[in-house]
């Protein structure tokens, strides 16, 4: 392989960039801000940069960065579950991010990173002798907003434009494009956590959440009879405070293959909401889900980032805390390698994020994602009972690379499962998962 600046470099007035970042969600936003942090030579391209963003993105605190300002934080509730009889169980402290104010923060950042609006897709990353040549596309094949890839902010002068197309240059190239990965191709169908949800106000929503609470599960039935054409897939209630005098009640199936359809969860809501007694107006604002949960571990090249690594708990779906966390130290190892090393950057970034004990609590819990999704539906509330009742779960919702903590969870779990329940986890540890 060449080196750096000799040879097969970008053509003549195209400079390039040591790290091009692909995507600008939490995840490509935070580790882009971080990179140009470091004196890297730092672009970040996305089909549409200043879309704003629209999920209502929550967290376990102790995942979050400790420098993450107030104002990304829209609440701090306390967690509670509602196991299937009625029980409670307190599962302790909860975040739910002021979702603009996120962006604010991570915006705020990028002053010195070259935003460029177009998209990536497999075959438009390639390697260039000792670096990558990227193609950027407009957004829509129709072309959104005028259809062009436009490069804009600090560093115009980086990317060169092609017709519809803009070619940039980088050392290294990350994958933050999200789950599924727009760098690889789906094979086969996800297990997809799938969820419908409407926003009303505290007062509306007191039959289900106290002020200074959010439920993280309610494992009640939605209706005391399905309704004719609901599949037996056991769903859940969410309940989460924006701090603003609203709450976010939402219908969700946590794992399925593939993910629960949207039309059943509204229709599910629909009738929960209505045993409850919670008044739902016409134009209540809505929010919909949909993404997979098991994505596999990226390949080495081009380093990915986020859930499109993925950093996506497969028990919760949640992955941005843990990217926001690891944000800076991935910039970090990245910049003690650019430009003169991508190799090396890549292999340092992979190690970072996927230790030894990264990969083993990962396995673990797509382990544990497996199980819940082998078990017959019917038992699934149950699973989740033994769940909660374990005291360490939490120990195996948080800690990515905490590999007594995600087995004393897991122990936890079996230890209070009732015996049916058991023996289906004994069958599956039998053949254990064997997971990338
Ligand atoms: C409604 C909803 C609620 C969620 N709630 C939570 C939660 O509470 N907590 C939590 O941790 N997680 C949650 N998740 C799951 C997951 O963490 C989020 O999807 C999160 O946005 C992932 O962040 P990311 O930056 O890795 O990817 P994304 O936010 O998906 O960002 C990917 C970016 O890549 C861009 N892109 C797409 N294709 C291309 C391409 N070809 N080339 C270049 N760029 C491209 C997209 O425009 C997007 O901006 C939720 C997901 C959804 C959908």
């Amino acid at each position: 392989m060449q080196r750096a600046g000799t040879g097969t470099g970008p053509p003549p007035g195209t400079a390039a960039l040591d790290v091009l970042v692909l995507g600008g969600g939490p995840a490509g936003r935070a580790l882009a801000a971080a990179c140009a942090g470091h004196g890297l030579r730092t672009g970040l391209a996305d089909p549409a940069p200043q879309r704003p963003w629209r999920a209502t993105y929550c967290a376990w605190p102790e995942e979050l960065p400790a420098d993450l300002p107030g104002s990304a934080v829209a609440a701090r509730p306390r967690a509670r579950a509602v196991l299937p009889g009625g029980a409670d169980r307190d599962l302790g402290a909860y975040a739910v991010l002021d979702t603009a104010g996120l962006r604010r923060h991570l915006d705020s950042r990028l002053g010195g990173v070259t935003v460029i609006a177009g998209r990536a897709d497999a075959g438009d990353v390639r390697r260039h002798g000792d670096r990558y040549r990227v193609t950027l596309r407009p957004a829509g094949a129709a072309g959104a907003a005028g259809g062009r890839a436009t490069a804009g902010t600090a560093g115009a002068g980086r990317a060169a434009r092609h017709g519809d197309t803009t070619v940039v240059f980088a050392a290294l190239v990350v994958d933050a494009t999200g789950a599924p990965s727009r760098l690889r191709p789906a094979a086969g169908p996800a297990a997809e956590q799938t969820a419908y949800g409407v926003v009303v106000t505290e007062e509306a929503a007191r039959p289900v959440v106290a002020p200074g609470e959010a439920v993280f599960m309610d494992w009640r039935s939605p209706a005391a009879e399905p309704a004719p054409g609901w599949s037996d897939w056991p769903t859940f209630l969410y309940a989460v405070p924006y701090g603003d005098g609203t709450v976010l009640l939402e219908e969700t199936s946590l794992a399925r293959r593939p993910g629960l359809p949207l039309a059943e969860l509204q229709d599910r809501l629909v009738a929960r909401l209505a045993g409850l007694g919670v008044p739902v107006p016409d134009d209540a604002p809505v929010e919909r889900v949909r993404f997979p949960v098991d994505s596999p571990r990226a390949a080495a090249h081009p380093v990915a980032f986020g859930a499109a690594t993925p950093l996506v708990h497969p028990a919760t779906g949640f992955s941005v805390a843990p990217a926001l966390q690891l944000a800076p130290a991935v910039a970090a190892v990245l910049a003690r390698h650019l430009p003169a090393d991508p190799g090396a950057a890549a292999s340092a970034a992979r190690a970072l994020l996927w230790s030894p004990s990264a990969r083993t609590v990962h396995r673990l819990r797509r382990h544990g994602l497996q199980t819940v999704l082998d078990l017959p539906a019917r038992l699934v509330p149950g699973f989740f009972d033994a769940f909660f009742a374990g005291r360490s779960g939490r120990a195996f919702l948080t800690g990515r690379d905490d590999v007594p903590g995600t087995l004393a969870g897991m122990a936890g779990v079996f230890r209070a499962a009732p015996a049916p329940i058991k023996r289906r986890m004994l069958r599956s540890a039998v053949r254990f998962h064997p997971i990338r």
